[in-house]
């Protein structure tokens, strides 16, 4: 694939780290051997997956002459924090639209990303009740931006388009080059799925590069039918446009559906004990919210026996850790202190 003709930014600056997981790969009874792809230290305010995709979506809003960026998220949206650093690097103001998923739960004194959205000077937030058009919400506040003089551009929500993840085209590109370099053979990548242009990214590039890796995507939101669908169709749009000849075979698009629990941003007993264990024996921090779930899910799936004995299994971390700190009150322990004097 010749990604190079695509216009980016360069927000990428270096591979992210491959790492290996011992301990907690121990503590899972030492049959599966589990790395981490630590797209969590990418740069942008706080990290995360999205500066892969806004490096590609952010270049196409400057190459068409746009001098603000509305985007669209839930309420604690990494997405939305990651859009907004950007757009305040280039100068831009940034616009958020904000679906209220969970009703009542946007409230404008909340931690996490919530209060970065603040420091960070959002030029305007929009609160929207679950289940809006969120294209139509942003296009509203783009006919008021072009209205008062300003060249307005939307990105979809978790820059999940061609463009966007055409940024994790590169990611696989970049993850088989690593894995060449360390003698790593991987027998599997586990992927978290939301908007899905990280699944999709992944999945085109692996193909794109002949790799033979499964990709298994750990829905945060969707049934494994709605999502895989999803996940086929961005796939498809995405392979096109990066040039890779014969389209995305159905079989290469896994889905778990089992670890969403109540609901999206919901939280689950597997995720709470994902986001301790990784804190605990790794020192990595996970979210509540999305890279916590997919945690959850290859637990699950390693104590299954899913991977066979022996495999490497390479988790790719997302980011999202602010949003730790919106969840305190479901995460901590209660721990006891000694106080001495
Ligand atoms: C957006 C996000 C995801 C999901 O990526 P998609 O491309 O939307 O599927 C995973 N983890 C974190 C931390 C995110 O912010």
């Amino acid at each position: 694939m010749n990604l190079a003709k695509f216009p980016r930014r360069g927000y990428v600056t270096a591979p992210t780290p491959i790492e290996p997981l011992p301990h907690l790969s121990k503590s899972l009874g030492g049959k599966v051997n589990l790395w981490m792809k630590r797209d969590d230290l990418l740069p942008g305010t706080a990290g995360g997956n999205k500066t892969r995709k806004l490096d590609f979506c952010i270049a196409d809003a400057l190459k068409q002459g746009a001098d603000t960026v509305i985007t669209c998220g839930a309420v604690q949206s990494n997405h939305c924090r990651l859009t907004l650093a950007w757009a305040v690097k280039e100068g831009m103001p940034c616009h958020l639209v904000l679906e209220e998923r969970v009703k009542g739960s946007f409230k404008p004194e909340a931690s996490g990303n919530n209060f970065l959205f603040d420091l960070l000077g959002v030029a305007g937030i929009t609160v929207v009740p679950g289940g809006t058009n969120m294209m139509e919400a942003m296009q509203a506040v783009a006919e008021r931006l072009r209205a008062s003089g300003r060249k307005p551009y939307i990105i979809p929500g978790g820059a999940s388009n061609p463009i966007g993840a055409t940024g994790y085209v590169a990611c696989a590109q970049e993850t088989q080059e690593q894995l060449f370099h360390m003698g790593l053979a991987i027998d599997c990548m586990v992927v978290p799925s939301g908007s899905a242009g990280t699944h999709s990214g992944i999945v085109v590039g692996m193909r794109g590069c002949n790799a033979n890796i499964p990709v298994v995507g750990i829905n945060v939101s969707r049934t494994k039918e709605a999502q895989e669908q999803l996940v086929r169709k961005l796939s498809g749009e995405t392979a096109e446009r990066v040039g890779v000849r014969g389209g995305i075979p159905d079989d290469d698009v896994t889905c778990f559906g089992d670890y969403v629990g109540a609901g999206y941003s919901l939280p689950t007993e597997g995720m709470v004990e994902a986001v301790r264990l990784l804190a605990s024996q790794e020192a990595v921090l996970l979210d509540p919210v999305y890279s916590g779930k997919a945690m959850a899910g290859c637990i699950d799936l390693v104590r299954k026996g899913y991977f066979p004995e022996g495999s490497n299994v390479l988790f790719l971390h997302t980011g999202g850790s602010p949003a730790l700190y919106a969840y305190r009150d479901v995460l901590a322990s209660g721990y006891d202190a000694e106080r001495n004097g």
